[in-house]
């Protein structure tokens, strides 16, 4: 926990990118950083780390990277900006307001791990709490007092403890599982929002409200979720998916150009990619 909270996680320097391309002033749109117009976001070919055999996922990707006009560099894939700590974080997964840090590139790994230790330290309780009760409620001596109420009276702590733990359990399982889950994808936590929200809300007609083109109301609402979806999740890596619900599962189902095909490699390359140094001085 004190490696996951006081490590870095992977902040990018500030101006990088001092003279980025820029588009020509849109009278529409006004953006008081650059006086001469808006940074252009520059689209880099890469190539996936393994197309697993599929023909129609191509070798070669075209990643949108975005201009952050804060830290003015534009953002290598899969990095994006955390409000939060104000910085632009390599990998971000998300910003932990328990250990009150960015969780990224750098810190992934402790941070899993200290899931991992969370859940043992759990179960251990779990087991120690059962354990105290039933020795005590039957007693290797025949003669010593004995019974599943003598055990309660005699150690209520045990009963609390119990609940305590169980408690915290289902949360911290929770989380362990969610996380797992994204390890065996090598997805982040904003990547996988960002999923969820193009299935659910990038989805929903713009301007003319689409499908609920007649109901006015409907397509207000359409397009005030994806502005909220815009206040939460940072624009970035994933370009749009404009279209159906469908598109959205078969976005789902396409991997990613970093995704292997077997999710035991996904996990692994995830935990133990190298950490570049830190940028922070
Ligand atoms: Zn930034
Ligand atoms: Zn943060």
């Amino acid at each position: 926990m004190l490696v996951t909270s006081f490590r870095d996680p992977g902040v990018l320097p500030r101006r990088l990118d001092p003279n980025p391309e820029v588009e020509p002033r849109d009278n529409a749109s006004f953006d008081l950083d650059v006086s001469e117009g808006r940074p252009k976001d520059l689209i880099i070919s890469m190539n996936r780390v393994d197309d697993g055999g599929v023909p129609e996922l191509g070798l070669n990707v075209d990643i949108i990277t975005r201009w952050c006009t804060t830290c003015r560099i534009y953002r290598p894939p899969r990095c994006s900006h955390c409000r939060s700590c104000d910085n632009c974080i390599m990998n971000l997964d998300h910003h932990c307001v328990f250990l009150n840090t960015c969780i990224g590139r750098r810190n992934y790994t402790s941070f899993y791990g200290m899931l991992c230790h969370m859940l043992a330290m759990c179960f251990m309780g779990l087991a120690g709490c059962v354990l105290h009760l039933y020795y005590l409620a039957v007693p290797s001596d025949p003669n010593a007092k004995s019974g599943i109420v003598y055990a309660l009276k005699t150690t209520p702590a045990s009963i609390a403890f119990f609940w305590l733990i169980l408690m915290w359990l289902i949360p911290a399982g929770c989380l362990w599982i969610y996380h797992t889950f994204l390890l065996l994808q090598n997805r982040s936590t904003v990547e996988q929002i960002r999923l969820d929200g193009s299935r659910e809300l990038y989805d929903m007609p713009k301007g003319n409200g689409g499908c609920f083109g007649n109901f006015t109301l409907l397509s207000r609402f359409a397009m005030c979720s994806e502005k909220i979806r815009s206040w939460f999740v940072p624009e970035d890596f994933a370009p749009p998916i404009a279209g159906s619900a469908q598109k959205g599962r078969e976005a789902r189902r396409k991997r990613t150009p970093f995704q292997y095909a077997n999710p035991l490699r996904n996990a692994l390359v995830v935990l133990g990619r190298p950490t570049p140094s830190s940028s922070i001085t």
